[in-house]
Parts: structure tokens; sequence; C-alpha cells
């Protein structure tokens, strides 16, 4: 029986606060305990609600009734205690970096799903890293948009073509708060534009644990109505909107720190998207009375400027005259627009116009790439533009990236970490000793572990399925390719990404009857998995998708291929965990790190990958499989063939035999085997917590000596 009983007026309100609280800060997202609280309110609201919180605010009845259980309250109050400690912890990044803040940009940020501002692997990395450095105690702010109808959704149509849907996002239900004056007005900045124009931010604060991410929305009333839509989605494809949200971003950005009095230890600037706010920065450092040069240099000291693109092609690139518009402002400081416009001039191509990439290594004094083949590569690619930097002092290295174990790591091996390890690994994350202990997990316990995970994922995508039949009656054979068939007993390969050319989506259907071979085999099944949007404007992706949706749909493969719609944070939440493999075969060296193999990784899924990225560095021979590794400079069929040749070699004669070799309790153990090598290895070595302390002892700290306080 439920304990039940009656609380004061003042008593519920208080209550109801710390839950409004708990809500409003993502920290629950990666706290068990937190999550379970919600859950406790209303099964039902949570799954429908997709896990949101915020569902149960609006849902008065619900909380009343969740406050007359006397172990709701208590959980309550507990976990509100533990997040008020959190929130309150001293590390020793916090000495190290005083009042000094990393300010931290990007154009996405992947939170959680109830938070659609991302597009994909940049914006999840942008979250992890935020949630990670409020869990080290790093000070950090985050500075990205609010777009009101985020990312594009994905419809697969019975002809398999991908449709664009683009909702708004309902922003009463999502975990940002209107940013508040101290006399309680909605919070707002304005920046010069182009002639006596003005552009006006809104303000959205988004709390991430100790973390704040600041969101800038152009949709308001001040604004002039061709204004208002600058930041209504996510990437856009027309170049004078993209520049106009270049430019919002970053100049909004310094805008908004400066209005908020916050001081500029380091800026990080991810990817190109917000450069601009370099310029700014500088063009706050003229007002102070700075010749441009030495201003720009002082930017340079204290930046630094992520690279993801390893492909010159696919950087933003515009017309000079479109950048000078933008610029005329700052005629009136006395700046020479000329003298800014060559910061985007790359010497490979000095006409090709203004280059953002080009512009954010040029003004930043650090730059990384994101694996040490990026590096490779990076270097390889702006080898002009590098060697101009041999006479300046630049620093220019690597930094692997990670992901935030306590988000993506399952909650069943959670539970045997707390066991077999200590309750306390959360903390030593990166402390690669204590993983070993890894060994001791009995091996039945790890299997039943990653089966549940593995019926969990089938379930969900059945249940996807259902709802499609029920809402949009989808024709039964689409829901054949929407994955009904599938079985948890069956090896299961997942490919789940940007559908794009690059990544190869179709590359294992390149000897279509030697894959229905493997896919039908009686006694030995796979199956396939795949989901990955194609960005509205890639046709050559959309076509991918429909050509895996035909041999989907095909009975000849026996509804062993399925493609499941909308690949969010919440679906990657259940392949990244359910799947046996993860298969991964982008073009080298085109992938500049990926994480989705990190996630499946550490929760034991063995990676299937193409010797690029991070691979190279996570492969030991023990975790996963390789192919790719010598990589001719032959014409693009070939490379293609030969992978694909590769990879059902490597299916056929390893993978299959070791996943159906069973000992008396029907138990894998040799592939259990590598389940563990995989977690152990990968671990501890790609979770963001290594990742943040790279990036200070490589970067931050020497950024840190600087001094940055020169506009006082
Ligand atoms: C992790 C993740 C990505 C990034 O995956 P890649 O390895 O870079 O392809 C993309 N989308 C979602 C939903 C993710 O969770």
């Amino acid at each position: 029986m439920e304990e039940r009983f009656k609380l004061s007026k003042e008593e519920k309100e208080e209550l109801k606060e710390k839950l409004r609280e708990l809500a409003y800060n993502l920290w629950w997202t990666w706290n068990p305990p937190a999550k379970k609280l919600f859950k406790m309110i209303d099964e039902i609201i949570w799954k429908e609600s997709k896990e949101n919180p915020l569902a149960f605010l609006k849902n008065e009845d619900a909380i009343e009734k969740a406050l007359e259980n006397k172990k709701f309250v208590n959980t309550l109050n507990f976990t509100y205690s533990q997040f008020k400690k959190y929130l309150e912890r001293i590390t020793n990044y916090t000495v190290l970096f005083k009042d000094k803040n990393v300010i931290f940009f990007s154009a996405e940020y992947g939170l959680h799903q109830s938070l659609l501002i991302y597009a994909g692997g940049l914006g999840f990395l942008s979250g992890d890293i935020l949630k990670e450095s409020s869990d080290i105690g790093l000070p950090m702010i985050g500075i990205g948009f609010m777009y009101p109808q985020g990312y594009v959704r994905q419809k697969i149509r019975e002809d398999g073509w991908q449709e664009d849907i683009f909702l708004n996002n309902s922003k009463d239900v999502m975990p940002a708060k209107k940013f508040q004056d101290e006399k309680g007005n909605w919070f707002k900045i304005s920046i010069d534009y182009s002639q006596d124009e003005k552009i006006y931010c809104g303000i959205w604060k988004v709390e991430v644990g100790k973390t704040t991410l600041f969101l800038l929305d152009t949709n308001i009333e001040e604004n002039s109505p061709w204004n208002r839509d600058i930041s209504s989605r996510l990437y856009v494809s027309d170049k004078e909107l993209k520049l106009k949200q270049q430019f919002v971003l970053g100049f909004g950005g310094i805008a908004l720190l400066k209005s908020l009095g916050k001081k500029i230890g380091i800026l990080h600037i991810n990817e190109d998207y917000p450069v601009f706010a370099l310029l700014a920065q500088a063009v706050e450092f003229v007002k102070s009375g700075m010749p441009l040069k030495e201003a720009l240099d002082a930017v340079g000291q204290i930046s630094l400027f992520t690279t993801h693109t390893p492909l010159q092609t696919a950087v933003n690139i515009y017309p000079f005259y479109m950048v000078e518009e933008h610029l005329y402002f700052l005629k009136d400081l006395g700046i020479d627009i000329k003298k800014i416009l060559e910061l985007g001039v790359n010497p490979q191509n000095p006409s090709e116009g203004f280059n953002t990439t080009v512009m954010g290594m040029k003004i930043a004094k650090n730059i990384n790439a994101v694996s040490k083949k990026h590096l490779e590569t990076t270097k390889r690619i702006w080898k002009p533009l590098f060697d101009e930097f041999k006479k300046e002092e630049k620093k220019i290295d690597y930094v692997t990236n990670g992901v935030h174990i306590p988000s993506w790591l399952c909650a069943f091996i959670r539970k045997l970490l707390d066991k077999y390890l200590t309750p306390s690994w959360a903390d030593l994350v990166d402390d690669e000793r204590i993983w070993s202990l890894i060994d001791d997990i009995p091996d039945d316990e790890l299997w039943y572990a990653h089966m549940e995970n593995k019926e969990k994922m089938i379930n969900h995508i059945i249940d996807r399925a259902k709802d499609s039949w029920l809402k949009d009656k989808t024709h039964p054979t689409v829901l054949v390719a929407e994955g009904i068939f599938l079985e948890p007993d069956i090896l299961t390969i997942c490919f789940a990404r940007r559908m794009t050319g690059y990544k190869r989506p179709t590359l294992i259907f390149s000897d279509p009857q030697r894959l229905k071979k493997i896919l039908t085999n009686p006694s030995r099944p796979v199956q396939i998995i795949f989901a990955g949007k194609a960005h509205p404007a890639d046709l050559e992706g959309k076509k991918a998708i429909q050509t895996i949706f035909s041999f989907a749909k095909n009975p000849d493969f026996e509804g062993r291929i399925a493609f499941i719609e909308d690949y969010d944070e919440e679906l990657a939440h259940y392949l990244v965990r359910g799947a046996d493999v993860w298969l991964n075969n982008p073009l080298p060296p085109l992938e500049a790190s990926g994480t989705s193999g990190m996630k499946a990784g550490i929760n034991g899924v063995l990676n299937l990958s193409v010797s690029d990225g991070w691979w190279p560095e996570g492969y030991n021979g023990k975790n996963g499989w390789i192919f790719g590794e010598e990589n001719p400079d032959a014409p693009r069929e070939e490379i293609d063939k030969k992978h694909a040749e590769e990879i059902y070699n490597i299916i056929e004669n390893e993978i299959v035999p070791l996943y159906y070799e069973r000992d008396e309790r029907g138990i894998p153990v040799r592939w259990v085997k590598k389940m563990k090598e995989s977690i152990k290895s990968i671990l501890p070595k790609f979770s963001s917590r290594r990742m943040l302390k790279e990036y200070t002892e490589k970067f931050y700290i020497n950024m840190l000596k600087v001094d940055s306080q020169k506009e006082d």
C-alpha cells in the first residue's frame, strides 16, 4: 500500500517549486534518480511526452496526486538536495579558472529531444561539452540560437522519398526560459548591422547543470519583418540568410556578454558558424581605443577555433560584396573593411569569396582538429594557409572528441559498474585503472543486460510502426520497411547517421545477392537497421534513403532490413545500446571524428568501422573490427568496391560465426569478451571527461595566462 498523507498548501507550493526547478535544469537528463522521480508522477504522460518533465507542469492534477504519495515526496526532497549539492560543488577546475569563463559558441546543441536545436554530431558534441563542463566544475557559458522551427523532421513517403517537415517547436514545453532583466522584462540585446540598421535578439536561458546556455531569438517584434526569421531554422540553404545567421550569432553573442558584464577568459569557437564572434570582440577592443591589428591579435590570443570539416568544399563561402554590406557600420569606427575582407581570403583560391573557416583560423591563435587523423588531413588540405601561419605563433593540435558518459551509458551497464567496479565510477571515468575490473562482470549478466537493451530497442521500433499504422494509415509494406519483422535473437547491425554522400549509406548494397545470402541465412540470420535524415537540399542523400527503403520493402530480403524514420536523440539512445554491431563506412578521410561509434562502444556494441576519424585511435585489435586501412589513390568506385568486399568478408567470416557461437547456457562467451574489451578500452578514453581535460591541458591553461581583461 502506498502511504497517503496530507500537506499544507505552503508545503505543497514549496515542493512544486522544487519540482519546477528540477524540470527546468537538464541535470535530470543524466541523473537516473531524477528521471525516475518524473516517471513516478505518471508513467503514461511521461512516455507520451517523450520524457519531457515540463509536460507535468501543465498537468496540475497529476502533480497534486503525486504529492499525496509519501514515497514520491521523499524522493523529491532527496533528489533536490542532491541537485543542490551538485550545484555547489567546488572543483580543481573552479579554482583554476577563477572568474574567467570559457565562452563556448556553437550553431547547434544536442541536449535533449525536447529542445530541438540540433541537426547531428556537431550538436551532440556541443551538448556533451556543456554537460561535462558542469560535471567537472569548469566555468563555461554556451551561446547559440533558439530556432523556433529547429531542424527538419523526416517523414518517408510510400515510395521511399523523404518529406521535409518543419513544425514550430512548442516553446512552452521546452526546457528554456525567457531570460529576464532586474525589472522582470524579457532581456533583449541589439546589434549594429549594415548601414543604420539594428537587429534585436530576445535571450533564452537553458540550464545545463551548473552551466548556462544562452540562446538568441530574432523572432521578436522589435525587428523589421525581414529580420524576424533569421533564427527560424537550423542550416538554411539561402546564402544571404545563412550569412545573416552567422553574423547575428557572433555579434549577438558578444553583445550579450557585454551587456551581462561577463568576463571573457577564453573564446572557444566550435566550427565556422560563430566566427564573427572573434571579429565582434575585436571591434569591442577597437572601441576602447586599440588599433585594429592589435585588437585582432589580442582576440586571437584568447581564442580557440575547433575545425570539424575535412573537406574544403563543405565550408561556408560568401561573395565579398555580401560580407561587406553587413559590415558597413564598421566604417563609422574608422575600420577599413578591406582589412576585414582579407581575413576571409583563402590563399589557395583567393577569388573564391569570403571563407568563414579561413577567417576563424586566421584570427584564432589556437586551432584544433578533432582526431589524430583529422589533424593530418587538416594540415594537408589547408597547407598554403598553414604555411602563412609559420611566421606567427600559432598552436595547432588535436583533441579527439568524446561523449558524455552519464548521458549515453545505459542503465543496465551502469548498475553492473556500480556492483563490480565501484559506486563512484562516475567520478573516476577517465581513470583507466579501474576499468580492468570490467572483467569481473559475469558473462551472463552482461549478456542479459545487452539482450534487454536489444529487446527494448526492437519494441520501441515496433511501437513506432504501430503508431504510424494507427495515425497515418501507413501501407502494410511500409510497415515492413519500418521494422515490424525485427527479432531480438537475430544478429543486428545498425547504421544510423546523417544520410549524405560521403557516409556511403548504401555501400552495403554494392552486391545485393551476397547481402541477401548473409541476411536470409536460415540458421544464422542477420538484420540491419538504418536511420538518418538527409539535409533538405541534399538530393543524393534523399536518393540513398529511397534505395535503402526499396530494399527494405523487397520480400526477397524477408523483412531483415528496416529504415526507422526521424532519427533523433531519443532513437539514438535506443540504437547505440540495442544493436550488436555498429557499422560505420564513410569515405576516408572525410569523417573528422564521429561520435556515434563511441556511444555504441561504451555500451558494449561492437564497432565495425572503416579506418577513419576516431577509430584508428580506438581500435586495439580486440574491441571490434577495422577495414580500409590502406587507402590507395584509386577511383571512387574501386575504393567502394574494395571496402564493400571487406565488410562482407568480416561479417561472413568473423562476425556471424562469433555471434552464433554459444555455450551450454546460450551465452556467446567470446563475443561477450569483445564487449568487455570494447567498454573498457573506449569508455575512459573517449569520454568527454578526457576530452575536456585535454582541452584544458593543451589549450585553455595557456590561454588563461593571457591578460584578457584589456578592455578594462
Ligand atoms: C551521436 C549522434 C550523431 C553523430 O553521429 P556520427 O558518428 O557523427 O555520425 C548524430 N545524430 C544523433 C542523433 C546522435 O546521437
